[in-house]
């Protein structure tokens, strides 16, 4: 294209063009249709009435009935906008060439052709808009030049007038090309600026869409996206009827890590991490990343390989050892797993029970275990439990029962084991087996230790103070050992009781040493050097090390009472029994039997030299003032019978 035609084209507006909308079209047409209509009608009708406008109106009518009540129903309907469009602009040219040749009352019809340039441009956009008013000057300049002297019905206008008039249109062309023209270049400009404006809000909702739906520091899905991932993945498994697994991944110990190696240290650790898991993934599934030490894998799961063995296979892949600035750090993971569709059928619940999973391989010190929902339950139980407990500490619903400790060589009751009793007015008496772990696991222990010692202490003084010579044995968990306020409580409340630490034994079973064992050593040798007596629970139920024997200050062994309960019908109870009387005999240590249910055992016990016994056939536990009674009446009937061996026992 030249240089002259680019700007004539530019001048006349003639790449204008495309700017409208169908919508806007049909707007177009639809308005100039009612109104044509409208307008059509009135004259068709004054004409027709009018002297000597006759075939006037009849054009008009004509129009009317052909043209502009078609083009009015056309302009409705989108894929007829153009057929609209041409039947109106064929309308114009009718009516209005009518109007010129016609000459309407007085001549004064040709007045109103002005009105067509701006109807064409209007309807017709810029580029048609020139050809079909120019086509229509040039016409009209035909027409007023050589074909008006030869009709004979055409209005009589004198060659100035027509001359004038056809001035006159190619003005109002030209005014109508221009506004046309400056109406199409604001709306071309409103247009781009819209699409700027759209494409900006476009690439902004995507980043927002990114930021909702990913991890910011590794890129991977977050939480939001991985639960619609799932969905599509479960779909996806549905149809090839092949299987799927969540792994639900946690970073042990990854807070103290990240601690450790400041905030720039850590952020680099988690995408190394991330990098080594999605490797794994990459073949396997999809990764994604759900807090700051859990990801989460979908993992699918070949038709004929079950979870387990796809579970053991994946995880010997996964080696989470990592290079960074220098150092090894080999970070350890537990894994929970929960499959589709056994586990669940949608993305919330599998993801809860891959957590779910997760949390009971951690409880029990595994690396991995798949979704178990009696472990669930448990979960369930210990938590309400939990509650509950807390509740009955804060309203004091918890209480001390004392079972008798007896010197099995000569009957008397020497003292007694504090063991805490919970009868919650609801589920009834919850014995100890239930809520002691859970105290210990919550650590809730603490508080139920301090209170328990507070209470019992208190209960020995007085039956010191009643001239009874008694001591008492308080039963310590592991968690109690790692409790850096023990040996304070224990003195202050001994200091407030007004007791000797002699009169208390302190019980602990072998567990205490699993965790911390230097720890634990520590606070015990602490205790022992504080005056208080130390004694082994439950022994030969835990982990046998002897080692521990014979470097802590112990003063008892007391035997468990599982060797005890069927002792003479097991040889091989009873070679425990009395090789532990032995050892305890030899390293100079006291030795209590509990779990003594029948005098032939209590009996035997004896014999083999066992110095105290404890158990349901001696006395069961029991509150505070009961144990009083039963000491003095045992304690007056081992008076009486001082002379008389002792081997009977009052039930
Ligand atoms: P443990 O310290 O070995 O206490 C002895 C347990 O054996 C008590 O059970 C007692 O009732 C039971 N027992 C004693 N003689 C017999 C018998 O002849 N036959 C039978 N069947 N059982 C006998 P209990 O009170 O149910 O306590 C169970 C365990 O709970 C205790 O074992 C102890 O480890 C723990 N426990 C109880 N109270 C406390 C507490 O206040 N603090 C801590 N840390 N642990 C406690
Ligand atoms: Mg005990
Ligand atoms: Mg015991």
């Amino acid at each position: 294209m030249s240089a002259l035609t680019r700007a004539l084209s530019d001048l006349l507006g003639l790449r204008l063009e495309g700017a409208i909308g169908l919508d806007e079209r049909m707007l177009h047409a639809r308005t100039t249709a009612a109104i044509g209509t409208v307008v059509a009608l009135a004259f068709s009708l004054f004409n027709l009435f009018s002297e000597g406008q006759f075939a006037l109106g009849l054009v008009e009518l004509g129009v009317l009935l052909f043209l502009l009540l078609p083009a009015l129903w056309a302009s409705g309907q989108a894929q007829h906008v153009r057929l609209s469009e041409n039947l109106l602009l064929g309308a114009t040219v009718l009516i209005f060439a009518a109007l010129v040749v016609l000459g309407g009352i007085a001549g004064s019809g040709i007045l109103w052709v002005f009105i067509v340039p701006f109807v064409a441009f209007f309807l017709a956009g810029q580029r048609r808009g020139w050809w079909f008013s120019g086509g229509f000057f040039a016409t009209a300049a035909v027409y007023f030049l050589w074909l008006q002297p030869l009709l004979p019905l055409a209005y009589p206008y004198s060659a100035t007038y027509a001359i004038q008039f056809l001035l006159a249109l190619l003005f109002y062309t030209v005014t109508a090309a221009a506004f046309s023209q400056l109406r199409a270049r604001f709306e071309q400009q409103l247009q781009q600026r819209v699409e700027e404006k759209s494409a900006n809000t476009q690439h902004l909702l995507q980043q927002l869409q990114h930021q909702a739906t990913h991890d910011p520091l590794t890129g991977l899905s977050n939480e939001v996206l991985l639960s619609q991932l799932l969905q599509l993945a479960m779909q996806h498994a549905q149809k090839k009827g092949s299987g799927l697994a969540v792994c639900h991944i946690h970073l042990q110990r990854f807070y103290e890590l990240c601690n450790a190696l400041g905030k720039a240290g850590s952020e680099k650790l988690v995408r190394h991490v991330a990098e080594h898991l999605s490797q794994t993934a990459r073949t396997h599934g999809l990764l994604a990343r759900t807090g700051r030490d859990e990801f989460v894998m979908l993992y699918r799961l070949p038709a004929d390989t079950p979870a387990p063995q796809a579970m053991a296979h994946f995880l010997s892949e996964l080696q989470l050892s990592i290079e960074q600035d220098g150092y090894a750090l080999y970070i350890e993971f537990t894994v929970g797993l929960a499959q589709y569709p056994e586990h669940g059928q949608d993305s919330h619940t599998l993801l809860h029970k891959a957590e779910q999973a997760m949390l009971q391989a951690r409880r029990y010190g595994g690396q991995w275990t798949t979704y178990d929902v009696q472990q669930d339950q448990v979960f369930v139980r210990h938590h309400l439990l939990f509650g509950k407990l807390r509740e009955a500490l804060k309203k004091q619903r918890l209480q001390v029962y004392y079972q008798p400790q007896i010197d099995l060589r000569n009957g008397r009751v020497v003292g007694a084991e504090a063991l805490t009793r919970w009868h919650d007015p609801v589920d009834g008496a919850i014995a100890p087996s239930l809520f002691i772990p859970v105290a210990e696991e919550s650590g809730l222990i603490r508080l139920l230790t301090r209170w328990l010692i507070g209470e019992c202490m208190r209960e020995c003084a007085g039956w010191q103070r009643l001239g009874l010579d008694l001591e008492l044995s308080i039963n310590l968990s592991a968690s109690n050992l790692l409790d850096p306020d023990l040996l304070g409580v224990l003195m202050a409340e001994l200091a407030s009781a007004g007791l000797f630490p002699q009169s208390i034994t302190l019980e602990i079973t072998e567990s205490c040493f699993m965790n911390a064992p230097e720890r634990a050593m520590e606070i015990l040798r602490r205790i022992h050097n504080s005056g208080f007596k130390l004694s082994i629970d439950d022994f030969g139920t835990g982990y046998s090390s002897l080692s521990y024997l014979k470097s802590l200050p112990m003063h008892e062994l007391k035997i468990d009472k599982s060797f005890v309960f069927q002792l003479l019908q097991s040889r091989g109870d009873q070679a425990i029994v009395a090789s532990t009387i032995e050892l305890a005999h030899n390293l100079g240590l006291a030795v209590v039997a509990e779990g003594i249910e029948d005098e032939d055992t209590a009996q035997w016990l004896r014999e083999r030299g066992c110095d105290i016994g404890q158990g349901f056939h001696l006395a069961r536990p029991m509150p505070a003032a009961e144990f009083l009674d039963f000491v003095s009446d045992r304690n007056t009937a081992h008076r009486a019978a001082e002379t008389i061996p002792c081997n009977l026992f009052i039930e």
